[in-house]
């Protein structure tokens, strides 16, 4: 049995950190058809696109893709490759899981310094919405006669002043996507082994938009109990609440605005970008990605840290439900860190310490690793 993936090395760094994942991947014993395609910078100059058609006929075809980062280009008139990619392939569903991983440097707070960082033992997994939420983008933009119009309709229907020079964002949040969502959240739970779902919003002040996404998520978290524990919070308190005790967190789901922010912020408490994998979710397909960007100042220099896609490709391992290989090369990746010595730049102490290696060189440290772990299921 082999796996039929479709493979985008990305811009800048992406082709590197994406061969580095395709070697782990390779070494962890499971067979693999790698179907290359190109998105990107490379695509627009063969494709004049930077999502050409046969890319996404690929995805679709194999319903499980592994990328690289891509550059937005500036000023070309192109969109986001990443935003296309999840509209044209609705994948619905944002997972970023951030967990602390001994030897990766964690951020120390003033009063705590070094070594009493309350930022150990995080292990929780953001789930975001990735469909509707401010980030539609239905925009209106200031001063112009359709924004004025709807201002004038808004003041009518609200009662409520609006200055005249207003911009105005939509907010759409529906039932449907909630359940969507949440549904999900509950499911990614289950299958593993996570015990309790966060509903995060803000309804006590938007009481339609966040209040239906509260509604629904606590009729949909009914449906789990006995299964799934479940609790909802205000993302204000959910925010320092991360800052103060994350441990008390393990699956959190969010609409679109608050997700992407706390997954940034995750990340931070965990060591930054050079460790956050990530997925972009759907019922057709599945694309798994690192969180970080193209750094294209690193691009060709074997410099950049290659776990963020390595640990993308785990957990794309587990969505392909290959628990065994996702567990062997996630202790890997782990064992690996915690020596501290076959790591790049960016997770030494000093980043110019001369003992970092290469990107190459630590995804080979990790594959000889992968040999000796001897795996320990919780
Ligand atoms: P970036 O993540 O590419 O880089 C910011 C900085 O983070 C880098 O300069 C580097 O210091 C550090 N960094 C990032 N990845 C690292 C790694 N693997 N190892 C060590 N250090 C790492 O963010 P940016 O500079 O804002 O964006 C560059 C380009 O990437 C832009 O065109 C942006 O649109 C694009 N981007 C793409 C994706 C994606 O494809 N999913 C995501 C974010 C940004």
């Amino acid at each position: 049995m082999s796996y039929r993936v479709t493979l985008i090395p990305g811009d800048g760094i992406g082709p590197e950190v994406a061969w580095a994942a395709r070697q782990c991947l390779e070494a962890t014993g499971i067979a693999w058809q790698w179907d290359e395609r190109m998105a990107g910078e490379a695509a627009i100059a063969r494709f004049k696109t930077p999502l050409p058609e046969e890319t996404l006929q690929s995805i679709r075809d194999n319903r499980v893709a592994i990328k690289g980062p891509i550059t937005t280009p500036i000023g070309t008139g192109f969109r986001s490759v990443n935003v296309a990619l999840r509209k044209q392939l609705n994948l619905f569903a944002c997972v970023r899981p951030c967990r602390s991983f001994a030897g990766v440097p964690a951020p120390a707070i003033a009063t705590g310094g070094p070594g009493r960082s309350p930022f150990q033992r995080v292990d929780l997994v953001i789930v975001r919405e990735n469909t509707e939420d401010l980030y539609a983008g239905i925009e209106f933009a200031s001063r112009q006669a359709q924004t004025t119009e709807l201002i004038s309709q808004l003041t009518a229907w609200s009662g409520q002043p609006i200055q005249p020079d207003a911009a105005i964002s939509i907010k759409p949040i529906s039932a449907t996507a909630t359940e969507r969502i949440v549904t999900f959240a509950c499911e990614y739970a289950l299958a593993n082994r996570r015990k309790k779902v966060t509903a995060v919003h803000k309804a006590n002040i938007m009481k339609f938009t966040d209040g239906l996404f509260l509604e629904t998520a606590r009729r949909v978290a009914a449906r789990y109990e006995g299964r799934v524990a479940f609790e909802d919070r205000l993302v204000d308190a959910t925010c320092m609440q991360l800052v103060l005790r994350p441990q008390e967190f393990d699956v959190l789901v969010l609409p679109n605005l608050y997700g992407d922010i706390l997954s940034d912020l995750c990340a931070g408490l965990v060591g930054g970008l050079g460790v956050a994998p990530g997925a972009n979710i759907g019922e057709e397909a599945a694309v798994f990605e690192a969180v970080h960007g193209s750094a294209p100042k690193y691009q060709g220099l074997n410099k950049v840290n290659p776990v963020a896609m390595i640990l993308s490709g785990a957990m794309m391992l587990r969505h392909l439900g290959e628990q065994g290989a996702a567990d062997r090369l996630d202790q890997a990746v782990a064992a690996v860190l915690r020596d501290g010595k076959a790591v790049t730049y960016d997770l030494k102490a000093e980043r110019n310490d001369p003992t970092a290696v290469g990107t190459k060189e630590m995804a080979r440290a990790i594959i000889e690793r992968m040999k000796t772990v001897h795996i320990s299921v919780p």
